[in-house]
C-alpha cells in the first residue's frame, strides 16, 4: 500500500535541514529586503538542532517524531518562524498518532492540522504576504491529488509546485502580518521568506517520497 513510514518522514526531516543549511544565505537576503535578516539562520540553527536532537535513531512512531521536531523548534528557534513551524510540526504529530506509516489520507490530515495550527498561531490570512501563502496552496493541492487518486508521489509533488507558486505569488503583496508588514506598501516587490522556506519544506517532502 501506498504509505509514508517514519523512516522516510526522517529523510524528509533531515533533507529539510539540509536544504535550509543550503539556502541560508537567500532566506537571509530575502529576510534583509522587508524583515531582520535572520530568517536562513533561525532555519538552519533549528533543523539543525533537530536533527543533532534526533541523533541519528529513527522515532517509534510519527507523533513522537514530529513533536520531538515541533518541541526543538519552539526551543531553538526565538524569531516568529519557529513556534510556527513547531506548532506546524506538533499539530502534525497529534493528528498522525501513534503510528508507524500514514497513508495519503492520514498525511493530508496531519498536513492540514498543522496548517489550521499556524493559523491559530499567528492568524494569517490569504494574501497577507506569510508562509500561509505558500502552505495553503500547497495543502490545499495535496488535498485535490488525493482526492483524485493520486499516489503520494505525485499528490506530493503537485504541492511542492503549488507551493512555489505560492512563494512567487508573495512578490507583489504588501505585507499584512509578522516585521515585513512594518513597511507597508515598501515590503511590495520582495517575496516573503516564509513562504520560501515552506516552498522548501514541500519540496523536500516530495523528495523523499520519491525516494
Ligand atoms: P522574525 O520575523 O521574528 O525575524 P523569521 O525571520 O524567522 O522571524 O520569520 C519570518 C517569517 O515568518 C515571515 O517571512 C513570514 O512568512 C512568517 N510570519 C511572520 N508572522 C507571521 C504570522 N503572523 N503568521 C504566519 N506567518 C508569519
Ligand atoms: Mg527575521
Ligand atoms: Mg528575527
Amino acid at each position: 500500500t501506498d504509505t509514508i513510514g517514519t523512516t522516510t518522514l526522517l529523510d524528509w526531516i533531515t533533507r529539510f535541514r539540509d536544504a535550509v543549511v543550503e539556502k541560508r544565505d537567500w532566506l537571509t537576503e530575502l529576510d534583509s529586503a522587508i524583515g531582520d535578516a535572520d530568517h536562513g539562520a533561525n532555519m538552519a540553527r533549528g533543523m539543525t538542532a533537530v536533527v543533532d536532537k534526533l541523533g541519528g535513531g529513527v522515532p517509534a512512531t510519527a507523533d513522537e517524531l514530529l513533536k520531538g521536531v515541533g518541541m526543538t523548534l519552539v526551543s531553538s528557534v526565538g524569531g516568529a518562524s519557529g513556534p510556527l513551524y513547531g506548532t506546524l510540526f506538533l499539530r502534525m504529530g497529534m493528528t498522525a498518532g501513534a503510528v508507524t506509516e500514514l497513508d495519503a489520507a492520514a498525511l493530508a490530515a496531519a498536513l492540514r492540522a498543522g496548517l489550521e495550527g499556524i493559523v491559530a498561531r499567528g492568524k494569517a490570512e490569504a494574501g497577507d504576504k506569510t508562509m500561509f501563502d505558500a502552505m495553503s496552496p500547497a495543502v490545499d493541492a495535496f488535498d485535490a491529488a488525493i482526492g483524485g487518486g493520486a499516489d503520494l508521489a505525485s499528490a506530493s509533488r503537485r504541492a511542492a509546485e503549488a507551493a512555489a507558486a505560492g512563494r512567487d505569488a508573495t512578490l507583489p503583496l504588501v505585507a499584512r502580518k509578522g516585521r515585513a508588514s512594518y513597511l507597508g506598501e515598501r515590503s511590495a516587490g520582495h517575496i516573503d521568506p516564509g513562504a520560501a522556506s515552506t516552498a522548501i519544506l514541500f519540496d523536500t517532502l516530495a523528495a523523499a517520497i520519491a525516494g
